[in-house]
């Protein structure tokens, strides 16, 4: 059964914070393909749904000063033609997008609904922990805060947003050299919520890594970065040997379920093999490059 509650459409961001701060249990809105198929499961804890998917400040993509901000209404759609035309990360962003759900979800999908919505095998999540993203939170009380993406998820749909913060956008620096592989493992190429993904980011200086950011969807309640893998390559040449470690501790960090999807030990192995392949991919193309 749906409950009752009042609908508000969002004017602006200022309209939306003060609602945020007036009213108890509201539950903004973008797309809808999360709240919509929650409510159809049975009552939410919600007065209020505040629509804010008429704000068009909420829908650009801006680079600034070497910041590039996804804003929290864009959907998975717009991402894809700005990652094939900008070709900022389009090693992550291209395929995260493309085996993203289907076309029709692609188009209501968004960024900050999918970042809020905290599921563990969110698909953005883990191409934007590898570029080290932050959250920005805005509010009447506090203005802005942000916080990091890696210190945003807590738990299982649940995450550091307080009721009165409004999700505004999610920013990191502009990539500079760093070498990128993405692999979403799922039961099919699109429409398929992933068994595991995974999102590399690295940094060379000379024939080390100077920085590695090895990221993970649906391998733990949250998605996150294996800082035990990081930092088995920091300042280490990437040899086979090096791989096999990084990837085990990647393992070891994880902590996946059993579900109807995968076993758990399943999962285990898949983080292993795609955080192999990943560090091979990118070491090899190193070679090739020189
Ligand atoms: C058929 C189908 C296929 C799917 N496939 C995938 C998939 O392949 N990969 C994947 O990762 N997900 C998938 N999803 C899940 C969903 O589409 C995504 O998580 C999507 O990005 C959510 O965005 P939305 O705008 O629809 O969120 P909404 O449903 O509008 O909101 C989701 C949550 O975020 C909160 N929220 C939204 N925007 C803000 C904001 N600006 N500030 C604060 N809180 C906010 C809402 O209150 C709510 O709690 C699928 C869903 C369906 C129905």
């Amino acid at each position: 059964m749906i409950n009752n509650f009042n609908f508000l459409q969002a004017k602006n961001i200022k309209h939306a914070v003060d609602v945020l701060a007036r009213e108890e249990r509201v539950c903004p809105v973008v797309g809808g393909t999360n709240v919509l198929v929650n409510m159809k499961r049975g009552p939410l804890p919600v007065d209020t749904i505040l629509d804010l998917s008429g704000l068009s400040a909420l829908r650009s993509i801006t680079t600034d000063d070497g910041i590039i901000s996804l804003g929290a209404g864009v959907n998975v759609a717009e991402l894809l033609e700005w990652s094939k035309a900008n070709s900022v990360a389009a090693e992550l962003f291209s395929p995260m997008c493309s085996e993203f759900a289907g076309p029709l979800i692609r188009n209501l999908a968004t960024v900050g609904g999918n970042i809020c919505d905290a599921s563990p095998a969110s698909d953005l999540a883990p191409p934007l922990l590898a570029l080290d993203a932050s959250v920005v939170l805005a509010s009447k009380a506090r203005e802005i805060r942000k916080i990091k993406l890696a210190d945003f998820f807590q738990g299982v749909r649940l995450t550091d947003r307080l009721p009165d913060e409004l999700m505004t956008h999610i920013e990191f620096q502009q990539p500079n050299d760093e070498r990128f592989y993405y692999y979403k493992l799922g039961k099919r190429k699109a429409d398929a919520i992933s068994i595991v993904s995974v999102a590399i980011s690295i940094k060379y200086d000379k024939e080390k890594v100077k920085r590695a950011r090895i990221a993970l969807g649906a391998s733990a309640p949250i998605p996150f970065r294996s800082k035990s893998a990081e930092e088995v390559l920091f300042e280490k040449a990437m040899d086979p040997q090096i791989v096999d470690s990084a990837a085990a501790a990647a393992v070891a960090d994880s902590n996946p379920i059993d579900d109807h999807r995968a076993s758990a030990e399943y999962r285990r192995r898949m983080i292993e093999v795609l955080i192999k392949r990943g560090l091979t991919k990118i070491a090899d193309e190193r070679v090739n490059s020189r």
